[in-house]
């Protein structure tokens, strides 16, 4: 039996907690808040069959239809496009506090011990390897430390570089999100629609949801909203949804949710990163509680395979593996995709809508998961065609088909077996590769210009080879007329020896 230390109740952690406890492991969860405040104030939808991988039967009353799903441009006289519900996605809508209740019971029944108001605050390091917490209630030590603190993970951001678990979060790497509850007023212009996404025009979306008795409201952005911003934004909202009343239920609060690719590494010895720690969510498409759960399953397996429980990197690569296999490989993908949106441009946006880039069952098949990653680039080929007139947003496209391609040259090096050297190799190949991405506005702006140039040079090298063609054609002209007129000339004194009449010499004494 080892002792297992589970930092922060987060989802992924909770799972990790029953299925560790039930293999007979002595396992604590040390969560900084009171067990009545954990979870958020809010309902969340994810994907259901989350819980099928992980083996966790579904309550009754989790099950909830889906929602069409409305965008709207930045300009409102373009058409909207609604995303129909997908008909083949099972979907789990449930209160983020009952889930935790749901979950840490899981656990507790499981033999799992909860520790609530424990404020963890750093690492404890121990040869080299991570041998527990240091928390407000003392120092825990622990054979196994999972670090499930979330965006922020005291543990994660103090570990020491030779760990090689990387500590910053860059620009655009999360996006700020204020989430609050209004009450509902009746009014005759309801337009039925229940969930609605607004862009905005800056770097973020506004979403609308219209529940029974209140109206959900979702403002996020690529960075540090200012309450000023929020309440220009709440107002826009409410002039165009009369149904949205001004007084606030509940919420009200920001948050941050990452939406970049997933830690380079992991894991070290005696450390495993679940969750948000780890930054595994869709960057598009949100999916943190699916993967945190997928991953709880996923960690739990690879440490019951550990037959010395040493839990060192070595052994916990397993999880590593086989996360990335399962979901973490497509996340990095998607999250190709997000480095470009925060610099489309209004008007690029608008285009989107306006020639219908994208098509309602594109979106549909998206959220339901069933676009194949190999085929996005083949799909952006065809809608790059539509884009003749639009060098810049062409140029963009082709940049990200161009990253698409580059990845699947990365990925094949994640090692299949752990060794520092090979993880740091790993990690500073995949760094540098998504920091190149990052730069992508330089990237774009290069392309553009290289395009730019082939195309000036192109055109050049038409209008002289057109120069050359004109010259040859007057040359060849001026030749020909140089030949007829030789043989004008030559006809004209051949007909003038013909025409020599004999000469009638006048008589001499004429
Ligand atoms: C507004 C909003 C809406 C979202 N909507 C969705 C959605 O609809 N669907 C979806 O799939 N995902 C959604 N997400 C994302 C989702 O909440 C996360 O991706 C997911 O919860 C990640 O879980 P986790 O396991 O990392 O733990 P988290 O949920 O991040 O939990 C971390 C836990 O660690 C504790 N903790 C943190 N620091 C310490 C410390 N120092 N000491 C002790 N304990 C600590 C926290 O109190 C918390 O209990 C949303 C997020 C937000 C903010």
């Amino acid at each position: 039996m080892s002792t297992i230390a589970i930092a922060g109740a987060g989802v992924g952690g909770l799972v990790a907690a029953q299925k560790l406890a039930l293999a007979g492991h002595d396992v604590t969860v040390y969560e900084r808040n009171r067990e009545e405040e954990c979870g958020h104030e809010q309902k969340d939808s994810f994907d259901a069959t989350a819980m099928d991988f992980a083996g966790i039967d579904i309550p009754n009353g989790y099950i909830a239809p889906g929602n069409d799903i409305t965008f709207y441009p930045l300009d409102e006289n373009i058409e909207p496009i609604t995303a129909p519900s997908p008909e083949n996605y099972k979907n789990i809508t449930v209160d983020r506090r009952v889930l935790f209740a749901y979950l840490k019971g899981l656990a507790q029944v499981a033999g799992a011990k909860f520790s609530f108001e424990t404020a963890i605050n750093a690492p404890i390091m121990l040869g080299g390897r991570v041998a527990g917490i240091k928390t407000s209630r003392g120092d825990f030590y622990a054979d196994l430390v999972i670090d499930s603190c979330g965006i922020d993970s005291p543990l994660r951001t103090q570990l020491p570089e030779y760990t090689a678990i990387d500590h910053e979060i860059g620009f655009c790497d999360y996006i700020t999100a204020y989430r609050a509850f209004f009450e509902r007023v009746e009014c005759d212009e309801d337009t039925g629609e229940r969930y609605k996404i607004y862009l905005n025009s800056d770097t973020g979306f506004s979403w609308i949801i219209t529940e029974e008795n209140c109206v959900d409201v979702l403002i996020v952005d690529f960075e540090d909203i200012p309450f000023a911003k929020v309440a220009d934004r709440l107002h826009k909202l409410s002039l165009r949804n009369p149904q949205m009343g001004k007084e606030l239920i509940k919420g009200g609060k920001f948050t941050r949710i990452p939406v970049r690719e997933p830690l380079a590494v992991l894991v070290s010895d005696g450390y495993a990163a679940i969750g948000d720690s780890a930054f595994m969510t869709y960057a598009v498409k949100g999916s943190g509680i699916a993967y945190s759960i997928k991953a709880g399953a996923i960690l739990a397996k690879a440490v019951e395979k550990d037959e010395d429980k040493l839990f060192d990197a070595e052994n916990l690569w397993e999880y590593q593996k086989d996360f990335y296999k399962e979901v973490g490989f497509d996340a990095c993908r998607i999250a190709l995709l997000k480095n470009l949106m925060p610099y489309f441009t209004a008007d690029e946006l608008n285009e989107i809508f306006k020639r219908r880039l994208v098509t309602s069952e594109e979106l549909e098949m998206l959220l339901e998961g069933n676009i194949p990653i190999s085929k996005i680039p083949g799909m952006l080929k065809e809608k790059i065609k539509l884009l003749g007139d639009m060098p810049e947003f062409k140029a963009q496209l082709m940049t990200l088909i161009g990253w698409f391609g580059r990845f699947t040259m990365v990925e094949p090096f994640m090692p299949n077996k752990y060794s520092r050297e090979d993880a740091d190799k790993w990690r500073d190949r995949y760094n540098k590769f998504f920091d190149s991405v990052k730069n992508c506005h330089e990237n774009i702006a290069q392309a553009v210009e290289k395009a730019e140039d082939k195309k000036e040079k192109k055109e050049k090298k038409a209008a002289q080879a057109l120069e050359k063609a004109e010259e040859k054609k007057a040359k060849k002209e001026e030749k020909a007329a140089q030949a007829e007129e030789k043989k004008a000339k030559k006809e004209e004194k051949k007909k003038g020896g013909d025409d020599d009449e004999p000469r009638h010499l006048p008589a001499l004494n004429d």
